[in-house]
């Protein structure tokens, strides 16, 4: 079919589809939101929807599947849950009024990362919206990202080395990743992020000088200095260019109010890579969901932005230790002021989402009902405030005070403004306060003298017609009428004009009732337009103190997780851990916030661990089952919580704070997740030696077990090794291979620990208990015995267990006794080690030794001689080369 024949509201559809082609186009259509062609066909799958078609003027059909407005909230929330975009186009005037064909525009389009609508957000987590840039090669290789979460007003800028871009993002985890097409944004490629929808842009919208102007127009500056964002920030300031350009782009009726822009750079916080964020299930389980993780234990917040906020804080935790001692005073201060604390929680249970419901509000979005909300939330500030004071002004509870924000003036405003229980939508039930506003006051007498006057009809009309069953009522297409039962027909007066005929009546109208219809009727849409004025400035006047808003947000997110930790602390026996600018990490009756959990008060066993300059590197052994993972990941988790500002579950704790803690589950522990192989494992492993610093805290579990024994035991030997000798950190090595132990004797600074196990008539006994010294064995065929083995199996599997040791198939590890290691020279005596120890893995007879037993020297000239030497030579020199 030839574009010419079609009609023009095809024509007007293609036009607009045009400008949105990566969007699922929302065309409103009367009652409906149609789709057509592939954005039905899509829509139709997703939401199982009919496809239909529709004639398109000439012979071709074309598909289309519609969503009655009413309901359009649900499939949008299903459409965007599924990562689509969705552009409402809708008709933009009055389709009475149009000349021809209805003027259409896409008012906004809604995506996984600019959302507002609560049913598309979660409360106890930010919607933000990620754009990404970088700069530099190299060593000098920088990250730039640009974090909105609009539905919050939030905006973070965050400037780091390229190599923290994925721990950055994985923190920030984003619903939605703006990345440049091209490499004028930066050509490496930007790392997944799991569940985020990734949006292309052109390379231009994230050049800096570009984005300079346009967030100094945004935010009405003259420079990006005064708001503290320097010349080194541009390769964020870039990525902000285009988030902007983005979200405007979306929301052609303006940007919503984003706060001014906060910059974080490297320092002061932790960067939490995703396979230590998951292995330690900080905020996700591995199972995915919320349940088990340690936000779950923790997060005893009452408000949805302290929930965020104590979210923020578990993925970020602070390297710096008066920042730590910072937040640590405030929840001792109020673990020590429980009747303080009480009432502080108290006054938070009733404070609804200030952070959202104001950013709503400057967006113009806020139906009457939510001002409400916002203003009955600021009202109990002042509680708030009083019971927080009350705990002290310690640690970060005084600078949080000091700036206190209570808004009295907006809650003042609002409550002036509007009725006690606004309505969500204006009409049928007063928005606006009696008195606030003469003309309205005037209007809704009018009206309300009216309905008097209307409710007078009926008793008159009765009177003089002494049809006692008449009524006076009113539907929306006659408006009001007088209704006559069938059977005082004949009653009926000369001057009732009839109107519409029931079944069992007729309904009349007549003049005085129609007069009175027209005051009432006129008054109620004056009234309507009255109070959207009324309830338009009342959002621009709330929009115009955004910022304090924010801040007092902010500061009520703040209490709250202070408090909540405070909470918690008590409830679980937490006690305060020591920060300190040491190496050593000392933790006494050590417990797995979340295991602990799980079982009956007191039936955990708690453990202590000391890693110290001296014993820096522990190799864990112990048999499947045993509690290796336990203790390995309670260690983890101490630590995080501890650098968090957290009391910790221990008897005592000095933590020499770590720089970064990584952990890293071996294949096989996380098949699970089904996408963990070797090559990821060793991947993984091999970024940890990259990065890790001597104030890391490493903490390995079960490396190497993804591939042969030989194999791995020679991996998780050589990575002890680096742990040890080069990056000097403190390590915790987990591992069922119990050859391991042997490395006590190589390593000056390991450790052997083992967790405990009994064995008593043939069963073996799991004590939990660590216990110095390594594992004599594995216990597999024990633990498989646990798990049901039959009993024939495990007979044989005894069996093979003693030839194989009888007849040394898995080789001691036999390496030089006596220290000799620690006074070795670093270079050449270390390769020689090295091949000394892997030799010994090797199976078949070494052919260079083959070799030289086949040569027979009475039949071989100086020069043959001459000859294999340097044959032999090369042969030895190439195999060292590969080593
Ligand atoms: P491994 O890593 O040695 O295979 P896990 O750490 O996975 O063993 O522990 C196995 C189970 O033992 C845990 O799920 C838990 O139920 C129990 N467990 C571990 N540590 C303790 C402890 N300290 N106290 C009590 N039970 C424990």
């Amino acid at each position: 079919m030839s574009r010419a024949t079609e009609t023009p509201l095809m024509q007007q559809y293609r036009e607009i589809k045009g400008r949105h082609q990566d969007a699922i186009l929302f065309f409103r259509m009367g009652d409906f939101y149609e789709m057509f062609y592939d954005d039905a066909e899509l829509a139709s799958r997703v939401l199982g929807l009919t496809l239909t078609a529709r004639n398109n003027g000439g012979a071709a059909e074309v598909p289309l599947a519609g969503v009655p407005v009413k309901a359009v909230s649900e499939y949008l929330r299903r459409l965007v849950q599924h990562g689509h975009k969705v552009a409402i186009c809708e008709q933009v005037e009055d389709p009475a009024l149009a000349k021809g064909i209805v003027r259409r525009e896409v008012v906004e389009t809604i995506t996984p990362g600019a959302a507002f609508a609560d049913d598309l957000l979660d409360r106890g987590r930010n919607n933000y919206l990620c754009a990404v840039r970088r700069s530099g090669a190299g060593e000098r290789a920088m990250a730039g990202v640009a974090a909105a979460d609009v539905s919050t007003g939030e905006l973070r800028l965050f400037v780091v080395p390229a190599a923290e871009l994925e721990p950055v993002l994985a923190r920030l985890a984003p619903r939605e990743l703006l990345v440049g097409r091209d490499a004028a944004a930066g050509s490496a490629p930007v790392p997944n992020v799991d569940g985020a929808l990734l949006t292309e842009r052109e390379g231009w919208e994230f050049d800096p000088a570009l984005a300079r102007e346009e967030l100094t127009r945004h935010f009405a500056v003259h420079s990006l200095d005064g708001l503290g964002i320097g010349a080194a920030d541009d390769v964020a300031v870039g990525a902000a260019g285009a988030l902007l350009r983005y979200l405007r782009e979306l929301q052609p009726a303006g940007v919503p109010h984003l706060a001014r822009p906060t910059v974080e750079r490297e320092g002061g916080v932790m960067a939490l890579d995703e396979m230590t964020r998951r292995n330690l299930e900080l905020v996700e389980s591995l199972r995915g969901g919320t349940a088990g993780t340690l936000l779950d234990v923790v997060d005893r917040t009452m408000t949805p932005m302290g929930a965020r906020m104590l979210r923020q804080w578990l993925l970020a935790p602070l390297t710096n230790k008066a920042a730590i001692d910072a937040r640590l005073d405030a929840v001792a201060a109020l673990a020590a002021e429980p009747i303080a604390r009480a009432r502080l929680r108290d006054a938070l249970d009733g404070v609804r989402d200030i952070e959202r419901l104001a950013s709503k509000a400057a967006a113009g979005r806020a139906t009457p009902r939510e001002l409400g909300a916002l203003g009955t939330s600021l009202a109990r500030l002042p509680d708030v405030e009083r019971a927080a004071r009350a705990a002290g002004d310690a640690g970060a509870l005084g600078r949080l005070l000091a700036d206190w924000e209570g808004c009295a003036d907006v809650s003042d405003e609002i409550s002036r403004t509007l009725v006690d229980r606004p309505p969500i939508a204006l009409g049928e039930e007063d928005a606006i306060r009696t008195g606030f506003d003469a003309t309205l006051d005037e209007l809704r007498s009018l009206r309300d003298g009216g309905r008097d006057a209307i409710a007078a009809i009926q008793n008159e009309e009765r009177a003089r017609t002494g049809i006692g069953s008449l009524k006076v009522g009113f539907n929306r297409v006659f408006g009001y009428y007088i209704e006559i039962t069938n059977a005082n027909r004949h009653l009926v007066p000369d001057d009732y004009q009839r109107r519409q005929t029931l079944t069992g009546a007729e309904r009349y109208v007549t003049p005085a009732l129609k007069e009175h219809e027209e005051r009432v009727l006129g008054a109620a849409e004056r009234m309507e337009t009255r109070e959207r004025e009324l309830v338009d400035s009342l959002r621009r006047w709330v929009a115009a103190r955004i910022g304090r808003l924010q801040c007092a947000a902010r500061a009520v997110a703040e209490l709250d997780t202070l408090a909540s930790l405070a909470e918690v602390a008590e409830r679980e026996g937490y006690t305060r851990p020591e920060i300190s600018e040491e190496f050593d990490l000392e933790i006494v009756g050590g417990r797995h916030p979340v295991v602990e959990r799980m079982m009956p008060r007191d039936k955990f066993i708690p453990n202590d661990v000391r890693l110290t300059e001296a014993e820096r590197l522990i190799i864990l052994t112990g048999p499947n089952m045993a509690g290796k993972s336990t203790i390995l990941r309670q260690v983890g988790l101490i630590v995080l919580m501890a650098q968090t500002g957290m009391f910790v579950p221990a008897s005592r704790a000095r933590i020499g704070f770590a720089d970064r803690v990584f952990t890293r589950v071996g294949a096989s522990d996380n098949l699970v997740r089904g996408q963990s192989t070797f090559m990821v494992e060793m991947a993984e492993t091999s970024a940890i030696l990259h990065v890790a610093t001597a104030r890391s805290l490493v903490l390995l579990d079960e490396i190497g077990r993804g591939t042969s024994t030989y194999d791995g035991v020679a991996i998780a030997w050589a990575v002890s090794e680096h742990l040890h000798d080069t990056t000097r950190c403190r390590a915790i090595f987990a591992t069922h291979y119990h050859e391991l132990v042997q490395l006590a004797d190589e390593l000056v600074a390991v450790r052997n620990y083992n967790v405990g196990v009994r064995e008593a008539d043939g069963q073996v006994l799991f004590l939990h208990r660590l216990e110095p010294g390594g594992a004599d064995r594995s216990y597999g065929i024990e633990v498989g015995r646990l798990a049901g083995l039959p009993d024939a199996v495990l007979a044989r599997a005894r069996t093979v267990l003693h030839l194989l040791e009888g007849e040394q198939l898995v080789p001691a590890l036999a390496v030089t006794k006596g220290g000799a290691r620690a006074t070795r020279a670093p270079n050449g005596a270390r390769q020689g080690a090295a091949t000394e120890q892997l030799a010994l893995f090797a199976s078949a007879p070494d052919p260079l030794v083959s070799k030289l037993a086949a040569i027979d020297t009475d039949a071989t000239t100086p020069l043959q001689a001459l000859q294999l030497l340097a044959e032999l030579r090369a042969e030895a020199s190439s195999r060292r080369g590969a080593l």
